[in-house]
């Protein structure tokens, strides 16, 4: 599993189900009653899932930076939350 996947916290997660049905591309799914990202090469790292999640069980450790070329210059983050350490 690459290190800069969504990081799902077992213990934490209550299986109640929001990320699944909020994650655009399916990459999600309940496992044993905890949410698993079982697909991970579907994953956009769109942050839906670590969004919506009512327990804080899902972190997104890295920041996404939309980089202009043609402008030379950065357009936007997607992320703005330092990684936790
Ligand atoms: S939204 Fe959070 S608590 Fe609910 S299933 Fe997903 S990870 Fe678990
Ligand atoms: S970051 Fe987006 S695409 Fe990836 S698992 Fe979460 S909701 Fe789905």
């Amino acid at each position: 599993m690459s290190d800069w996947l969504p990081r799902l916290n077992q213990n934490t997660c209550t299986g109640c189900g929001d990320c699944i049905t909020a994650c655009p591309t399916n990459a999600l799914a309940l496992v044993e009653g905890k949410a698993v990202l079982v697909f991970p090469d579907l994953c956009t790292y769109c942050a839906i899932c670590e969004t919506i999640c009512p327990v804080d069980a899902i972190e997104l450790p890295y920041i996404v930076v939309r980089y202009d070329q043609k402008q030379e210059s950065i357009r936007g983050t997607i992320k703005y939350e330092e990684p936790k350490v």
